[in-house]
């Protein structure tokens, strides 16, 4: 039988209150602390800086996770820069994904082809529609392209910022994969690969881009997501998934995280950022919304896309500022 959450006046209250005590300061640490480690960080002359993801809040005493609040927020806007219309998702495992471990395996693979094959046009995703500017029209739609990368440990077990775009240039000058100025391309790696940067104790995943005389609009936009059971308790809301693999169950709130985030912000931060730089996912960072159940195998998810269970943090409304997980429904 499915435990169901579902707020009332009190339970709402509860959860703003949740959301101050336990959610606010891994939230606002992380700003900090991405601010402070912009100083260190391998920036190009003239290239936008990484956008980090937080660290996570973990469950309320209810057993469900952070609903969070439902009021404005500080308002979004937009920079004038490219946003990407209907971005292209691409796919470059790193490391060994055929690992005897449960999580860094084929069948983890599958669960963030499923999710990137059917996130695009969700009652989900489609609050990214409201990010329209500039002449480009955010379709609330993704592709997932079926041309993916697997260079092992090309660069050995422990990546630098620097090195995860050289895995991205490599994978396209390879032709593994097409340079495309529509793309995402996500760099997943196995539970065994350390991000020196920070991964497990400062961020989740992030996204930037660099420039490129490959594509069409002169840009390569990329992120970093790594295998959440790395460091469960910091990157995965739970420590069970609702697919049965908690790492990646974990990744996939991350990914859906940096890839609306590329898409709304490209070239951080030309697009939609507030004045403190926070992009639209930022500012909903691990809140999963007042409709929550629970697996068979006791795992919380909020959302059914194809079919399969999710739990994904929400995301940020450019219309009214405030975090919704169903656009269409207006489900905060
Ligand atoms: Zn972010």
């Amino acid at each position: 039988m499915k435990r169901v959450l579902t707020v009332t006046f009190a339970a709402a209250l509860a959860a703003v209150l949740c959301a101050l005590t336990t959610a606010r300061l891994p939230h606002g640490t992380t700003r900090a602390q991405s601010a402070q480690g912009l100083s260190h960080r391998p920036v190009e002359v003239g290239e936008p800086d990484l956008i980090d993801h937080g660290m996570n809040p973990h469950r309320t005493e209810t057993g469900f996770l952070t609903a969070g609040g439902t009021g404005s927020l500080s308002p979004i806007s937009y920079h004038n820069g490219q946003l990407m219309q209907t971005p292209t998702a691409y796919v470059i495992w790193y490391g060994n994904w055929n690992r005897g471990n449960g999580t860094d395996t084929p069948a983890g693979q599958q669960i963030v082809r499923d999710f990137l094959s059917s996130v695009g046009g969700s009652n989900y995703y489609r609050v990214n529609t409201t990010y329209s500017a500039g002449g480009y029209n955010v379709s609330g739609n993704v592709t997932r392209s079926t041309r993916e990368a697997a260079p092992g440990y090309s660069h050995g077990t422990s990546l630098s910022d620097a090195t995860i775009q050289t895995i991205v240039k490599e994978a396209i000058n390879s032709g593994a994969l097409p340079a495309d100025g529509n793309g995402v391309y996500f760099v997943l790696t196995s539970s065994d690969v350390a991000e020196s940067s920070g991964f497990c104790s400062r961020y989740c995943g992030w996204h930037t881009s660099t420039s490129s005389t490959q594509t069409s609009n002169g840009r390569l936009r990329y992120s970093f997501v790594g295998n959440a059971a790395r460091c469960i308790t910091s990157c995965a809301a739970q420590s069970v998934g609702p697919n049965g693999n908690a790492g990646v169950d974990g990744m996939i709130s991350v990914v859906a995280h940096e890839l609306e985030e590329a898409n709304t912000d490209p070239d951080p931060a030309s697009g939609w950022v507030d004045s403190s730089g926070a992009e639209n996912a930022d500012k909903c960072a691990w809140t999963f919304g007042s409709r929550q159940f629970t697996a068979s195998n006791g795992a919380v998810y909020n959302m059914t896309l194809g079919s399969r269970n999710y739990l994904i943090q929400r995301n940020l409304s450019a219309t009214d500022n405030k975090c919704y997980i169903d656009w269409i429904n207006r489900i905060q």
